[in-house]
């Protein structure tokens, strides 16, 4: 199959067509590039799937135009969902809500719950609200490798398997959407993202909601809370070669690492201005030392590390955890492991 990158308006009209006739299409969103289906075709969605290469227990986040839509969808609306869809739609935030009548179980990989979202790019508010219905939209690589955000991304991940990816440019945000469980008591953060705990703590507070929101333990493994949230995988966003990441602080590890590397080592550094390693055989990629600039830099940055194609990719964790940083430090953690002492 020939994929073909098109510029929209012009490839919004052959998007419908494709994604009426249960075919797929790469779209741009405010966080990462999706690969977008019809979430009420079966079909459509087992393609999404197969596409990627995902499991079948990892679910797909549902996107609609707003929570009037979401709302015919889920299950359940809570007060919660209310406000914080008031606040944050459209935008780079998932709810994950009792699963409705018409999701089907297959976007859902069989969990009673649903993952929903209101994208604010331009282009994907165009898509869906011309689609008219939802569209099941992971991010538009194959799994566990580093999400697309560019059209030329999503092309080196899956060109010769969809017909058509719409460009919208580069990503103005550029990690994934915070996911927020509102299915039991209270609000947890499965993925953190560009919503950060204290903005969704504030905007319950303030609208009287009790306002704790909670952090879901990433590391403890695929099982959280009884059921399986797959997106947590502690190895995910990786590019093809070896990877590790180090601290500011493990400076003399880097050295002593480096020491033992054969003669024909080189790696590939991504890291901020600060770095405390300087060695003969490193290619620098710098990332930016402000949030905003680092998380829309960031997979591009990794995807550039990788096709240099050196013996490693060493990349330095940011020092401040605050805020969008924790969604970068997430990010890195689960690229790269830490380095061997
Ligand atoms: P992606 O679409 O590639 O950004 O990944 C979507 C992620 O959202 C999944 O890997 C899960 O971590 C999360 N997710 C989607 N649906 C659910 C759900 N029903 N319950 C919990 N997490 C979900
Ligand atoms: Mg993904």
């Amino acid at each position: 199959m020939k994929t073909s990158i098109r510029n929209p308006p012009q490839a919004l009209a052959a998007a419908l067509a494709i994604l009426s006739r249960g075919e797929l299409v790469a779209f741009p969103t405010e966080t990462v590039y999706g690969l977008g289906a019809d979430a009420g075709s079966e079909r459509a969605v087992r393609r999404v799937y197969q596409v990627k290469a995902r499991p079948p227990d990892d679910p797909l986040i549902v996107h609609v135009c707003d929570a009037l839509q979401a709302r015919e969808y889920a299950g359940d609306f809570p007060a919660a969902a209310v406000i914080l869809a008031e606040r944050f739609w459209p935008g780079p935030l998932t709810l994950v809500l009792r699963r409705g009548a018409r999701i089907s179980p297959a976007v859902s990989a069989g969990l009673d719950t649903v993952a929903i979202r209101a994208p604010s790019h331009p282009v994907a508010r165009e898509l869906l609200s011309r689609f008219g219905r939802p569209l099941a939209a992971p991010s538009a690589n194959r799994f566990g490798h580093t999400s697309p955000t560019t059209a030329q991304h999503v092309l080196a991940e899956l060109a010769g398997f969809i017909p058509l990816i719409i460009d919208g440019g580069p990503c103005g945000i550029g990690v994934e959407s915070t996911v927020l469980d509102l299915c039991d008591d209270g609000a947890r953060i499965l993925r953190p993202g560009a919503v950060t705990p204290e903005m969704i703590a504030d905007t319950l507070r303030r609208a009287g909601l009790a306002a704790k929101v909670t952090m879901a333990d990433r590391h403890a493994g695929d099982q959280i809370g009884g059921w399986k949230s797959p997106g947590m995988m502690v190895r995910h966003y990786a590019p093809q070669t070896p990877a590790y990441r180090f601290a500011a602080a493990q400076g003399p590890r880097v050295r002593r690492w480096l020491a033992r590397q054969p003669a024909d080592f080189h790696m590939a550094l991504l890291c901020f201005p600060d770095c405390p390693v300087l060695d003969q055989r490193e290619r620098r990629i710098i990332l930016p030392p402000e949030a905003s600039a680092c998380a829309r830099r960031l997979y591009a940055a990794l995807r550039q590390a990788d096709e240099l194609a050196c013996s490693a990719i060493l990349v330095q964790l940011p020092e401040n955890t605050d805020g969008l940083w924790t969604a970068i430090l997430d990010r890195i953690t689960r690229a790269a492991p830490e380095l061997p002492p």
